[in-house]
C-alpha cells in the first residue's frame, strides 16, 4: 500500500514508524526538516497530565497565566472558539476516558520498549515533580489528582522554596533532539519530500510545487496547519531552550502556576514555556520563561531557541479519524510526544482499515465538510 504523510512532526514519524513495520510503502512530506515541529518540546512522556480545555476552570486558568504573562493571545482559530464555548463545561463520554487510558499506558510502554532496544534517547523513568508556589494551589492540584480519570500514582514532596510539589513516579522523559535521530534512523526505508503541500484530496492525492501524486491512502499530521482543512484546531505556542547549567531540582520539573519546565539532558538541560495563542513567528516573548525558569537552574550558558505550536482541539482531546481516503491525526496539544506513539499506532489502524474511526476521537471529522 502507497501512503503519503503530510507532516513529520512526531505524529508523523510514529506513524510512518508503525506503518513501515506493516510494509507500507510511505512517503513523507515535510516543509522543514525531521521532527521540526516538536523538537523544542521538554521531552516529559506525560500522559497522565492530561488538561481538558473546555471548562469555566481551564478558562479561569488561562486568565491567570495572562496576568503572569504565562499567555498572550493575538490569534485564535474561529472555530475552534465556537466548539469550545458551545460545549463549555460538557462532559466527554466515558468511552474516551478508556480510549486516552489505553493510549496512555501504550505510549508509556513504547518508548520504555525503544530504550530497551536502545536507549540512545536519553529515556529515563525519572517521574515527573510539579512544583507550586502557593498553598492553596497545590492543595488544588492534590485534589484534581485523587480525581483523575487516569489514576495516576502520586506522592507530596517538600520543595525547597516553594509550598510543595506532586512527584508522578510512573513518568518519563527523553531528550527529543537525540529521539528524533533515533526515530529518523527507524524510518530510513521512507521517502521523505521536502516541500509545503498546498492540498489534500479525498481520493489521497497530494498537491504540491504545482505538481500531484497519487496514494492509496494520505495521513494528515501536519499539527495546526490543519485549521486549514476546517478541523477546530488553534495553535498555543511555545519555546523551548537548551542551556548549560546546574539544575536545583533532583527531578524533570514544571513550575505548576507558571507552565514552565525544566527537564535534565546528558548534554544540556532543557526548559520550555510559553502557551501563546498565536500562529505568528514572533519569538519576542520566549526570554520571560528563560527568567522563570531561574528558581530551578542556574544557568552558565543558552545554546539555541527553538519554537513550537502545540495543535490544540477545542476539548483537548485528540483528534483522530478518517474522511474517506485520509486520515487525520493531530489536537493533542500540550502530550504531543506523550499520546504520539499511540496516535501513530492509531492511525495506522485506520489507514490499514482495521478500524474505521476512534470513537469520541473522530468526533470532528464525520459529517464536517472538510475542504481538503
Ligand atoms: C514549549 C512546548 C513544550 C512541550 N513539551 C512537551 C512535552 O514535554 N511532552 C509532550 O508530550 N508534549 C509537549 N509539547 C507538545 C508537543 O510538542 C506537540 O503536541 C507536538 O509537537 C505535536 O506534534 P504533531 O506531530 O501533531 O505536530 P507538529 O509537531 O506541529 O508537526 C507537524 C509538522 O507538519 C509540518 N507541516 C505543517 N504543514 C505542512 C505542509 N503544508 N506541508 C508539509 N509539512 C507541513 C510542520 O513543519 C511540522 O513539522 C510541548 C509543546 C510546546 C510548545
Amino acid at each position: 500500500m502507497k501512503v503519503g504523510i503530510v507532516g513529520g512532526g512526531i505524529v508523523g514519524l510514529f506513524t510512518a514508524y508503525y506503518l513501515l513495520k506493516e510494509e507500507a510503502e510511505v512517503t513523507i512530506f515535510e516543509k522543514d526538516f525531521l521532527g521540526s515541529g516538536s523538537i523544542h518540546a521538554a521531552g516529559l512522556i506525560e500522559p497522565y497530565r492530561f488538561d481538558r480545555i473546555n471548562t469555566t476552570g481551564m478558562i479561569i486558568k488561562m486568565l491567570r497565566y495572562i496576568s503572569k504573562r504565562v499567555t498572550s493571545v493575538k490569534s485564535l482559530n474561529k472555530a475552534w472558539v465556537i466548539e469550545l464555548l458551545k460545549n463549555l463545561d460538557k462532559e466527554p463520554p466515558t468511552e474516551a476516558w478508556e480510549t486516552m487510558k489505553e493510549m496512555a499506558l501504550f505510549s508509556l510502554k513504547e518508548y520504555r520498549r525503544l530504550a530497551e532496544e536502545k536507549n540512545d534517547f536519553d529515556y529515563e523513568e525519572s517521574g515527573l515533580l510539579e512544583i507550586y508556589s502557593d498553598e492553596k494551589e497545590l492543595e488544588k492540584g492534590i485534589i484534581e489528582e485523587k480525581k483523575s480519570p487516569f489514576r495516576p500514582k502520586f506522592e507530596i514532596m517538600e520543595v525547597k522554596g516553594f509550598a510543595g510539589g506532586i512527584y508522578f513516579p510512573e513518568l518519563s522523559k527523553v531528550d527529543t533532539h537525540k529521539f528524533i535521530d533515533r526515530i529518523t534512523k527507524e524510518i530510513k526505508d521512507a521517502k521523505v519530500v521536502n516541500v509545503n503541500v498546498d492540498k489534500v484530496s479525498k481520493d489521497a492525492k497530494v498537491y504540491y510545487s504545482g505538481k500531484e501524486e497519487k496514494f492509496d491512502k494520505v495521513v494528515l499530521s501536519a499539527g495546526v496547519w490543519l485549521r486549514n482543512v476546517g478541523l477546530p484546531i488553534t495553535a498555543f505556542k511555545g519555546y523551548g531552550y537548551r542551556v548549560k547549567g546546574e539544575m536545583k531540582v533532583n527531578f524533570p520539573s514544571v513550575l505548576a502556576e507558571l507552565g514552565v519546565a525544566v527537564v535534565k539532558n546528558s548534554d544540556f538541560i532543557k526548559i520550555t514555556g510559553g502557551f501563546d495563542g498565536d500562529f505568528s513567528s514572533d519569538s519576542s516573548r520566549a526570554e520571560i520563561f528563560l527568567n522563570y525558569a531561574k528558581s530551578l537552574v542556574n544557568i552558565s550558558y543558552v545554546y539555541d531557541l527553538y519554537m513550537g505550536y502545540r495543535p490544540c482541539s477545542p476539548d483537548g482531546f485528540p483528534v483522530i479519524g478518517k474522511a474517506e481516503n485520509v486520515v487525520i491525526s493531530t489536537g493533542a496539544c500540550r502530550l504531543g510526544w506523550s499520546y504520539a506513539p499511540s496516535m501513530g499506532n492509531i492511525t495506522t489502524d485506520l489507514v490499514l482499515d482495521r478500524r474505521n474511526d476512534v470513537g469520541y476521537l473522530s468526533r470532528f471529522i464525520g459529517g464536517r465538510n472538510l475542504s481538503l
